[in-house]
């Protein structure tokens, strides 16, 4: 069994105990797997393990790896952009990926749905929300996030699906939890607006089980994966 798979299987075992823990079904967490810094062949490891959904930050080194895979004859499998998207990306993301995870202004949705390709499917958009941070940080501030929801599920070629969050490391527990539990509370509240969303995409290798625990319905797993990265 390769590095990869072992570790994927652990990663699966620590979900669906904390899935127990919270008395959600394992079926209610999805994994994604962030492949970020490492090669196609990682990525094709994983895919042998069963893994379909991979996320990536940086733009052109996740259609790189697309197209590899793509040429490798996996054209079955699922890829997020879950980093920043600066205007002159917005075309090669609308054209490679499935899921956009990091939409925090309209400016941005609006490039994506227009530049999305009419042969392919809509584009999934998740928006950003930064609920613990300071004014540098991505995200849309919460008493933004209800308007730039409404805007984002009219436009043509996206399909808004949820919100992701990167929250700062927290001190204690305590309040990583309260953290996450304002992201899902967040959710709730646009999702109460009709949108019918289904995706809160929250918590990564070290916090996992306790985003499973606030509501988390797609962690977003690198390290835990894939081993540690180096430095880039
Ligand atoms: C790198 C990254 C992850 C994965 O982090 P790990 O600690 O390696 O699990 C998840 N989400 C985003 C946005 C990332 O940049």
């Amino acid at each position: 069994m390769s590095m990869i798979s072992g570790n994927l299987q652990q990663v699966h075992q620590r979900m669906a105990q904390a899935c127990a823990l919270a008395g959600r079904p394992a079926s209610a967490v999805q994994l994604l797997a962030v492949s970020k810094t490492f090669g196609p062949e990682a990525v094709l490891a994983a895919v042998a393990a069963g893994q379909r959904a991979f996320g990536e930050n940086y733009v052109q080194e996740g259609v790189d790896k697309v197209l590899a895979l793509r040429q490798a004859g996996h054209t079955d499998l699922e890829w997020h952009c879950i980093g920043p998207v600066q205007s002159n990306k917005t075309r090669l993301v609308a054209t490679h990926f499935d899921w956009v995870q990091s939409v925090d202004r309209l400016k941005t949705a609006q490039r994506l749905s227009e530049q999305r390709p009419a042969a392919l499917p809509t584009l999934q958009v998740c928006l950003q929300v930064n609920v613990d941070g300071g004014a540098n940080k991505s995200g849309v501030p919460p008493q933004d996030a209800a308007a730039l929801a409404l805007a984002v599920a009219g436009l043509p070629r996206l399909r808004l699906r949820g919100v992701m969050a990167i929250p700062e490391p927290a001190p204690d527990a305590a309040t990583a939890r309260e953290v996450l539990g304002r992201v899902r509370a967040l959710f709730d509240a646009l999702n109460g607006l009709g949108l019918g969303l289904d995706t809160v995409s929250m918590g990564m290798s070290d916090d996992l089980e306790a985003a499973v625990a606030c509501g988390s319905t797609m962690v977003r797993v690198g390290r835990a994966v894939f081993g540690a990265r180096g430095q880039v």
